[in-house]
């Protein structure tokens, strides 16, 4: 299985400090039969020492240049061999009371190499023929030496029996560590796909209502268009007539009328390309919901008949809240269609009257949106903000629009929710926090 960057690291470290520590451990034991056995041969203490040297020059080498981590384990197993076999020979042989080192030997190696088994396979191999060869040295009568040999094969059978069972524990720890991070990535991937899914539902949202504005800014810019045309018409015949003297006062008042006429069908267009502008969600994290009531006051009156209005009560001096002026737009747009929608739906022949106020509160602003409509029927109030949830003919309602407000409301930590009046219509109440 491949080792991920993190964990070859501390692989390598763990091996650095076995090999520190099998210099230590060589050091002390050396010093502990001296001091113990009272006896000080030279050769056995000189290549101990040279061995301990070598420890602790592959601890600050290992990893480096042609000493790979496993290559070094194989070094550290025979180096370990040697000074099991030095010190099994200078004291008693096949009797010394370090014939055990031989059998702890593949562990050892485990502790140098971790990530591989071959290390301690070589040196549990090395190390049975080594007590074979000692014994044999010190000649040892067939029969014991039979015995020995079985008691070693079976010692290093436990012992790479061990080694293995440490490894599989590293892997399923190394596999499980995997699984995380992939199952982290899959988290991140699906978040990252809900995003963009949640974004193109917006997206979509907003161009329902731009495409249910779109009728209405048709007729609103028809009509101050209609009378510009007749005021130019009518100044372009008055030019005509040389023998009408010019009245000043009326020309100018022409002309104001023509200009108002002209900055209506600004405002209406310039409303509507903000609106429909693709953005991204959380862009801006600030309203002035002055400014946003007023536009979305003036969009949704497009929508309107004559008779109908949208009157806002505005108290003065409003904070700029935490939700960007583009939601705070569609928030209201959506509330508005739906209570003109509602009046309609409900009495064709009757006008909508739609009275939007705005105040502040202690914890922010409230701004609270009536209508004259029917109310809210009982059955439908509980699933009012249900995506999806719609009593509009098919190709009218999407089902989205309060859903997707609440949604944008609380992600800015406010709140959003219905209820019907006394005086009957319904009420909606928005409560936005401070900037
Ligand atoms: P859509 O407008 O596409 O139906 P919404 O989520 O905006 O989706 O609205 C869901 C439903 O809530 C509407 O279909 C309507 O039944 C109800 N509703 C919304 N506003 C009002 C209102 N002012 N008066 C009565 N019913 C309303």
């Amino acid at each position: 299985m491949a080792i991920d960057p993190s964990d070859a690291k501390a692989l390598l470290d763990v091996q650095k400090k076995s090999y520190f520590n099998g210099a230590i451990c060589l050091f002390c034991g050396l010093l502990f039969h001296c001091l113990v056995s009272g006896t000080l041969i030279v050769p056995f203490v000189v290549s101990q020492l040279l061995l301990v040297g070598i420890f602790l020059g592959m601890g600050l080498r290992v990893g480096e240049g042609w000493l790979s981590p496993t290559r070094a384990g194989v070094i550290g197993g025979l180096l370990g061999l040697m000074s099991a076999t030095s010190f099994v020979h200078w004291s008693g042989g096949p009797f010394s009371p370090y014939i055990h080192f031989f059998g702890a030997l593949p562990f050892m190696l485990a502790l140098f190499s971790p990530d591989s088994g071959v290390p301690t396979l070589v040196s549990g191999g090395a190390s049975l023929v080594a007590v074979l060869v000692v014994s044999v040295m010190a000649g040892m009568p067939p029969r014991m030496l039979a015995l020995q040999s079985f008691s070693s094969v079976v010692l290093l059978s436990l012992a790479l029996f061990g080694t293995r069972v440490y490894r599989r524990a590293l892997d399923a720890h190394r596999e499980a560590h995997q699984a995380r991070l992939q199952a982290l990535e899959q988290l991140a991937e699906s978040e990252r796909l809900r995003g963009r899914a949640e974004r193109e539902r917006a997206e979509v949202e907003r161009l329902v209502l731009v495409g249910q504005l779109a009728a209405g800014v048709a007729h609103e810019v028809n009509n101050p268009l209609a009378f510009v045309k007749a005021n130019l018409n009518f100044l372009e015949h008055e030019a005509d007539d040389e023998a009408r003297p010019l009245d000043r006062a009326e020309l100018k008042s022409l002309l104001q009328e023509t200009q108002q006429g002209v900055l209506r069908i600004q405002q209406i267009v310039m409303d509507l390309k903000d609106f429909s502008r693709a953005g991204h969600m959380g862009e801006e994290e600030r309203g002035e919901l002055g400014e946003a009531l007023r536009e979305a006051g003036r969009l949704a009156s497009v929508r309107m008949g004559a008779g109908c209005d949208v009157s806002l009560e505005l108290t003065p001096e409003l904070p700029a809240v935490r939700l960007g002026q583009r939601h705070i737009v569609q928030v209201m747009v959506n509330l508005l269609l739906n209570a003109v929608d509602a009046v309609e739906q409900a009495r064709p022949e009757r006008c909508a009257h739609i009275t939007v106020r705005a105040r502040r509160e202690e914890r922010g602003v409230c701004v609270q949106v009536d209508d004259n409509g029917p109310g809210i029927p009982p059955d439908v109030l509980p699933r009012l903000f249900e995506p999806f949830f719609t009593t509009k003919p098919p190709g009218k309602g999407t089902g989205l629009g309060l859903a997707l407000c609440r949604e944008y409301v609380a992600r800015a930590g406010g709140s959003l929710h219905a209820e019907n009046r006394a005086e009957g219509g319904a009420r909606f109440v928005l409560m936005l926090p401070l900037a």
